[in-house]
């Protein structure tokens, strides 16, 4: 078929990339590539692919039924895993527009990165890092390499969904000192920009939507949030032009807004500063240099953390919330006992693994991999209705 030669091929994309896109950003040309290789899609970049492949991945739809604070039966209009990824990556996309870094392989950073969180939130991840304390640990980011590397099963004779080094990479968040089945992404001192807006984008996305959610829940209210320096600014911004006599959850959402509008503003314009400083001239550069370079302004940084802690006092260690977990952490463990006393209950598609590396992990994989949902239908089977 003769195409026209107006239409955007993927070598296009790429000279694209390579005149729209900083010269500090990663280049969907210039990765390292995949473990397997393949041949170039007609259309796509190499870093269009592996977002396309995340979003198409089981895993990946997995995370609505899994727990961001709540547990699923709470409510309807609270974050589970889904919308909380989703979110994160508008964040990362707009950030990494603004900095002219390569939106892709933000978003697909972004979108894989919470692809290996257990069921019931951190509560599940705290149950498994210590049943599995003798036997190599658990942790989610490494949890979602495992994930994108092995579980999916796509493509005859290749593991996985087959990423780039760059995305790999950008899921591993705090490097990698334990042992994985397959080659890792050559890991430098920072990783790519991308990586690192991924990361912020993840922290301000939760930030604001547990804000939400903990407002909305009424176990937060205003006047404990209106301790916090973030949100007194962002309400003196909001009370500079609202009406009077609006509805106060119209009011409450212009707040929050505010909030969201004021870190990622201060993101792009402390990393452009950061970026202009450093001199930086290539993704090189980057990766060696001696510190990151996406980074909100130390003041706000610090609003940041009180902000923080004070989700971590009154939202996420609030009785009603810890209750709800505590219920599922008994849950979490009782399921790992069964299946590390009787392993031939795993699925199939695990006895490989606990060939390969061990009973201990083969059940942390699957245990980790439930959902909210599952998970408790698991329990029911097993051991009978709580
Ligand atoms: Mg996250």
């Amino acid at each position: 078929m003769t195409r026209p030669s107006w239409i955007r091929t993927r070598e296009v994309s790429e000279k694209e990339e390579a005149e729209r896109l900083a010269p500090f950003a990663a280049r969907a040309a210039d990765s390292t590539g995949r473990v397997h290789p393949e041949e170039p899609h007609e259309y796509r970049t190499a870093f269009q692919r592996d977002r396309d492949r995340v979003l198409h991945s089981r895993a990946f739809r997995r995370l609505e039924y899994k727990t961001q604070v709540f547990v699923h039966h709470e409510g309807d209009h609270y974050r589970n895993r889904l919308t909380h990824t989703l979110e994160g990556a508008q964040i990362a996309r707009a950030v990494s527009r603004a900095l002219r870094l390569n939106e892709d392989l933000a978003e697909a950073v972004t979108l894989a990165h919470d692809l290996g969180h257990t069921p019931f939130g951190h509560a599940g991840e705290r149950v498994l890092g210590q049943l599995m304390r003798d036997d190599g640990g658990f942790d989610h980011n490494r949890q979602s390499l495992r994930v994108v590397d092995l579980f999916e099963e796509r493509y005859p004779g290749v593991p996985g969904l087959n990423l780039t080094a760059e995305t790999r990479e950008g899921i591993l968040k705090h490097g990698c000192s334990w042992e994985h089945p397959l080659a890792l992404p050559p890991l430098a001192r920072q990783r790519t920009l991308e990586a690192q807006v991924a990361d912020a984008a993840d922290e301000i996305a939760y930030m604001h939507h547990d804000l939400d959610d903990g407002l909305r829940a009424g176990i937060l209210t205003e006047q404990g949030v209106d301790e916090n320096v973030l949100w007194q600014r962002a309400a003196a911004d909001v009370e500079a032009w609202i009406p009077a006599g609006v509805a106060a959850s119209v009011r409450r959402s212009r707040v929050l807004t505010a909030l969201i509008n004021s870190l990622i503003t201060n993101l792009i314009e402390t990393s452009a500063a950061k970026l202009d400083g450093s001199g930086v001239c290539c993704v090189d550069e980057v990766r060696n240099g001696r510190d990151p370079l996406v980074a909100l302004s130390e003041d706000v940084s610090a609003d940041k953390l009180a902000l923080k802690r004070f989700l971590l006092e009154r939202f996420y260690q609030h009785p009603r919330v810890e209750g709800m977990l505590r219920k599922a952490e008994v849950a979490i463990a009782d399921l790992y006992r069964v299946y590390r006393d009787d392993p031939e209950l795993l699925p199939e598609w695990l006895q490989g693994r606990r060939r390969d590396e061990g009973d201990a992990r083969a059940v942390a994989d699957y245990v980790a991999g439930m959902t909210d949902r599952f998970a408790w239908a698991e329990h029911d089977r097993l051991l009978g209705s709580s």
